[in-house]
């Protein structure tokens, strides 16, 4: 790669977009693809065909082989199956390439390998992918070669849900019938649509390749299973914004350019709070195409990270006591004539669209701060969630001072007459100008922060799909503008049922606005005294999904069935079963073939410099209490290893996933904690030249 990047011409070089496409196909075909990316519907079959030569014609002028319908199961990672565009070559052996419109439209992947839940048994093998026509069609270029990629949605013979994008899919739709009807009570009658925006900032750890592969937890379970503290953790905030490393700089330099190409915004760079953690966050765009985006920046980190010596962990906690990592989920409501709903304008208390649409927010969080929570985990995250580094498990809303007060007088007197302003912020010295400042301060610690224009949901895992969270925003907002629309549809004067909608919501729901410091140990009672549920681990969270409250929900809105869920859940059980189990089974691996083997050289050569010092009359005080208490700790491991394996075998012996899932958090994850405590304090007092792992430090501080 030469040095000079030139962005403009870069940028979404490998993308068919919509601009792409004008040029490749005739006018009238391209008419008919517009009108169903706006307003839904089917193209001809006619039209798909038109589509898809230009597509591939388009393809294979950039160099590409293949196709593949690129999806994303439950499995949270995405999955392609490649097919080349070469057919039967004719009878001078000629090959004719070929790409049809309805291979563009549907896909029939082998779904018996990816998880269901039981909605598809093995014999029902089929499962279908359907174009998201709303998402452009891309080349990725890898080793495989260049492959064009077309964004679809996964479901089983009988339309159900296999994926993460149908449903969110499904809540899009949802929540621009509902907002169309709030904006054109407010007498917007131009907007046809209302979409939802996100931008996710992602999190990530770099660490050196050759000693990530010397350590067979982070190859099998992404996370270190084993590891005591370094010296220095992240306690001297150098890190956070630091100036970029040459290694990482050159690195961040060809992430960009990978994603640029592919049409994905990167924008913002910079150093996270832990060492060797960094974050990448694009502009915010369409929240398919956000998802879809998402799931493309974690696929890049990793695949440069390989080509820069590096690996890139994703996991929510890859290291024991240091900051883990998330994704910040931020997100707003536009209508196609440029309204954000989110908004407030110099005057939020005089924003009446804005206060119906903050008093339908409060609503829907409130009610449905279970679903929300559970969008947001994984079980990576049950280890960062409440951990003085991230939100706790409890979902509260931010708002800041400015908004918070309009509240409190809507509340209090049902009329907003006044807001804060923002004020000069006078920096004191006089070769520097005073600056404007916000109304509102920002905070840090609130799992679903109002910052500015959009709300920012910061719960959610840095290895985990966006799709949940965002399907579940859009659908509890979708039916706190459903009811809200009912009501004022029919009023008979609408200036006054609107006031007091605003009132009854805002009244009803302050309860989940909290601005104080949200990792705070009072915070937790403060909550329970308001009735706000607490859902600690991501077990507890499954069944939110199917109260009857939740059902009625979904059902309502048309985003799962009551199967749908049902089968969400226990793959949710099983996904986390097998997660510890792979984690439990990695420990008894490392601590059989490596921690215990090593440790009973170091206790050899121990033993060895006793004898050998009592031989030579000198005092072996020191070698003698270090042979003590290496001996006393291996055996503790040993003692913890046999109780590991055991748990591990009752654990499988469960046949029910819930209860399996169950016992993993419950007795394996505990005998997993004890066979580690042994061998980090071994850690610690062993020979550097013994132990066989490179360590926190290593890893840390020697990318
Ligand atoms: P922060 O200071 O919280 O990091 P940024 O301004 O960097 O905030 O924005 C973080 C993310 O939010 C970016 O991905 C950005 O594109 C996105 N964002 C900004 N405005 C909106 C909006 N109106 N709706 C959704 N996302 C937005
Ligand atoms: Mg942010």
């Amino acid at each position: 790669m030469s040095d000079r990047i030139n962005i403009e011409e870069i940028f979404a070089e490998n993308v068919f977009t919509l601009s792409t496409m004008r040029q490749w196909i005739p006018a009238e075909a391209y008419a008919e693809v517009t009108n169903v990316i706006t307003n839904g519907g089917e193209l001809s079959g006619k039209t798909a065909d038109v589509v898809a030569r230009a597509m591939k014609d388009w393809a294979v002028k950039h160099g590409a082989t293949h196709y593949t319908h690129w999806f994303q199961p439950l499995t949270g990672i995405t999955a392609e199956k490649h097919d080349s565009f070469i057919t039967h070559p004719n009878k001078d052996g000629k090959m004719l390439l070929e790409f049809k419109g309805k291979e563009l439209i549907k896909g029939e992947p082998d779904a018996s390998s990816f998880p269901s839940g039981g909605l598809r048994a093995t014999f029902e093998a089929r499962g279908y992918t359907a174009w998201d026509i709303t998402s452009p069609a891309f080349i990725k270029e890898d080793a495989t070669g260049k492959i064009l990629c077309i964004p679809t949605a996964f479901c089983s013979y009988k339309g159900e849900a296999l994926d993460k994008k149908t449903p969110l899919l499904r809540s899009m739709d949802a929540i621009n019938v509902q907002a169309l009807r709030i904006v054109k009570l407010f007498g917007n009658t131009k907007a046809t649509k209302v979409t939802p925006s996100v931008g996710a900032e992602q999190e990530y750890f770099l660490i050196d390749r050759e000693k990530y592969l010397q350590r067979t937890d982070l190859i099998y379970a992404g996370r270190t299973l084993f590891g005591a503290a370094p010296p220095k953790g992240q306690e001297m905030d150098d890190h956070y914004y630091g100036c970029i490393r040459e290694r990482i700089g050159a690195y961040m330099k060809d992430l960009n350019v990978e994603l640029w190409k592919i049409g994905v915004t990167a924008k913002t760079q910079h150093n996270e709070v832990a060492p060797a953690q960094h974050e990448l966050a694009p502009i915010y765009e369409t929240s398919n195409v956000a998802v879809d985006h998402n799931q493309l920046v974690m696929e890049t980190l990793k695949k440069v990270a390989g080509r820069h010596g590096l690996t890139c962990l994703l996991h929510e906690k890859p290291f024991q006591g240091v900051n883990g990592s998330g994704k910040h989920n931020n997100w707003s409501l536009t209508t196609d004539n440029g309204v954000n709903l989110l908004d407030p304008g110099e005057t939020p208390n005089e924003n009446i669209q804005f206060l119906l649409v903050l008093a339908c927010v409060m609503k829907a969080v409130d009610t449905h701060a279970d679903l929300l929570r559970q969008s947001a985990s994984d079980v990576g995250n049950d280890h960062r969630l409440g951990a003085d580094e991230a939100p706790p498990a409890i979902i509260s809303m931010f708002l800041g001072e400015q908004l918070e007060d309009v509240v409190k007088q809507l509340v209090e007197t049902g009329e907003a007459t006044h807001c804060m302003e923002g004020g000069v912020l006078e920096t004191g010295v006089s070769t520097l100008p005073d600056l404007l400042k916000d109304a509102t301060d920002r905070n840090r610690t609130s799992p679903f922060a109002f910052t500015g224009n959009k709300f920012e949901f910061r719960m959610v895992g840095s290895a985990d799909s966006i799709g949940d969270p965002n399907t579940i925003l859009n659908t509890i907002v979708a039916q706190a503008f459903c009811e809200a629309a009912d009501r004022l549809e029919q009023a008979e004067d609408f200036d006054m049922a609107v006031h007091d909608l605003i009132k009854e919501y805002m009244t009803k729901h302050q309860r989940i606005i909290f601005n104080g410091n949200g990792y705070a140990p009072e915070w937790v009672k403060e909550a329970e005294r308001r009735g706000l549920p607490n859902i600690p681990t991501m077990l507890d969270a499954v069944e939110t999904l199917t109260t009857e409250k939740s059902i009625a929900l979904f059902e309502k809105f048309g985003i799962f069935t009551r199967a749908e869920l049902e089968s969400r859940k226990d793959v949710l059980y099983e996904i986390y079963a097998k997660t510890i189990n792979i984690e439990a089974k990695c420990m008894v691996e490392m601590a059989s073939r490596q921690l215990i083997p090593a440790e009973i050289l170091y206790v050899r050569e121990l033993s060895d410099a006793v004898i050998s010092g009592n031989n030579a009359g000198i005092n072996t005080k020191v070698q003698k209490r270090l042979l003590d208490e290496v001996n006393g700790l291996l055996e503790q491991m040993q003692d913890a290893l046999d109780l590991l394996e055991k748990e591990i075998v009752a654990a499988r012996e469960l046949k029910d996933h819930k209860e399996r899932a169950f016992f993993y958090r419950d007795r394996v994850k505990t005998a997993m904690e004890a066979l580690r405590a042994p061998a980090d304090a071994l850690e610690v007092i062993t020979d550097k030249d013994i132990w066989p792992l490179p360590t926190y430090g290593d890893l840390l501080f020697e990318v």
